[in-house]
């Protein structure tokens, strides 16, 4: 059988710990044997983010904006820890954070759902994705431990000088102070990246704040989003027969519960720090959720939500053997190859994406799936399968589709 040809790369970044392991293997395993892979490689595996003085990170980034799709194993952030495990010369920043504040992106995190695995919320039969501000608000604070009586302001100067305040509190005692900001440049950044994904994969959007009690500053999101949508997408968004609703949060949060999923929840910065671990949950586990970063402008960086399994690389450096699931690095690589095969005209390659995913869904049906999967799958035998082997699994349920 010949090799499935690309025309444009896709940028590669490499991780760490148990998911670089995955990574060689999903490659070696899944992807080499099918498609003449082309990619530019980035190595982000921490060792190399040291030698680099973390340099590999932001070139990697740089290049996902050139050629417009990314796929990204999940990386280490240094902590304390990690200093010392890695004979670090600095505390690395975040890769994520990083590639995200250059590609002035937002992430797009939505469940794989495989019969067996039910979601604790039963009505829930599709995927809910949640898109989430990935700036400002109580993420870049400013606060205050009131010592006692005294007057708190809110103050505004501007460049020549005129000030505008607002009285927070006339303090009769010991309080708390915060103060909290955001950018029309990031929340229309924001607006824009949820109507295009919207649109990318033909999904309503909900949107959600408390402009009722934050007349200004939720109210601001709200128009936002409003003015955006009347004035660049509500023509494709009704020629797609998709629908941009936007309620507020508890309104919001009482239909999600009520709903049978299959649409976009955009949340401001803590709703959807909050909500999109509420949702992974209810879905049934971390290790089953996809993750996308789009730019306003178009540009695609796909991963799996979970981290790098420390604790499974740790058994397998000792010689063990591990269970790990690779499903949602799987999904991290077809969703790049699909968008490589969309924007270069390549359905060959599009379909490979899709009969992978069919692959890693019917093979967990079929009752062969890792440990963890096990245990949350109502299947009665399931039969259970080491990190290789599952992906050999997946390999032979592959190459049995027509
Ligand atoms: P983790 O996601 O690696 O693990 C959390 C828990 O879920 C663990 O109990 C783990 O065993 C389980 N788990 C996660 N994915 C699994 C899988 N595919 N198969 C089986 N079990 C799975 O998160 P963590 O332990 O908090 O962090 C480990 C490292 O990952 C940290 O250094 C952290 O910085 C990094 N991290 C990276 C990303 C990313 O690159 N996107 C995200 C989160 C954490």
């Amino acid at each position: 059988m010949e090799k499935i040809k690309m025309t444009n790369p896709l940028v590669e970044m490499d991780g760490d710990e148990m998911t670089r392991i995955l990574w060689q293997m999903i490659k070696e395993e899944l992807l080499l044997p099918y498609i003449d892979l082309k990619t530019e490689y980035y190595d982000l595996g921490l060792e190399r983010r040291n030698e680099t003085d973390d340099q590999v990170t932001v070139d990697s980034a740089i290049a996902t904006r050139k050629y417009g799709v990314a796929v990204k194993c999940a990386t280490i952030t240094p902590n304390a820890a990690r200093m010392t495990e890695y004979n670090l010369k600095e505390m690395w920043k975040s890769p994520n954070g990083t590639i995200r504040a250059i590609l002035d992106g937002t992430v797009f995190r939505a469940p794989i759902l495989i019969k067996g695995i039910v979601p604790y919320v039963k009505n829930w039969t599709k995927p809910i994705t949640i898109a989430r501000h990935a700036y400002g608000d109580v993420y870049k604070n400013t606060e205050i431990k009131v010592p006692g009586e005294g007057k708190a302001e809110l103050v505004f100067t501007a460049p020549d000088g005129t000030q505008t305040r607002e009285l927070i509190h006339n303090f009769d005692g010991a309080g708390i102070l915060q103060g909290i900001h955001n950018t029309e440049k990031s929340i229309s950044s924001f607006a824009r990246a949820c109507f295009n994904y919207a649109i990318d994969t033909k999904q309503d959007l909900w949107f959600a704040t408390k402009d009722t009690i934050s007349k200004k500053y939720d109210h601001t999101f709200k128009d936002i989003f409003q003015e955006i949508y009347d004035e660049e997408y509500k023509e494709k968004f009704e020629k797609l027969r998709i629908e941009y609703f936007y309620t507020l949060i508890d309104d919001a949060v009482a239909r999600v519960i009520r709903s049978e999923g299959g649409f976009i929840w955009a949340c401001k910065n803590y709703d959807g720090d909050v909500m999109s671990d509420m949702v992974a949950t209810a879905y049934g586990d971390l290790s089953m959720m996809t993750s996308v970063l789009v730019s306003p402008d178009g540009v695609y960086e796909y991963e799996a939500a979970h981290g790098t399994v420390q604790r499974h690389y740790y058994k397998h450096l000792k010689g063990e053997e591990t269970s790990t699931n690779s499903i949602a690095t799987i999904f991290a690589w077809t969703g790049a190859l699909r968008k490589r095969g969309e924007l270069d005209d390549i359905p060959e390659l599009m379909a490979f994406a899709d009969k992978l995913e069919k692959a890693c869904v019917k093979t967990v049906e079929d009752g062969k799936m890792t440990k963890s999967l096990s245990l949350i799958s109502t299947c009665e035998n399931p039969v259970i399968l080491n990190s290789l082997d599952f992906i050999r699994a997946i390999r032979e349920t592959f190459d049995s589709l027509a």
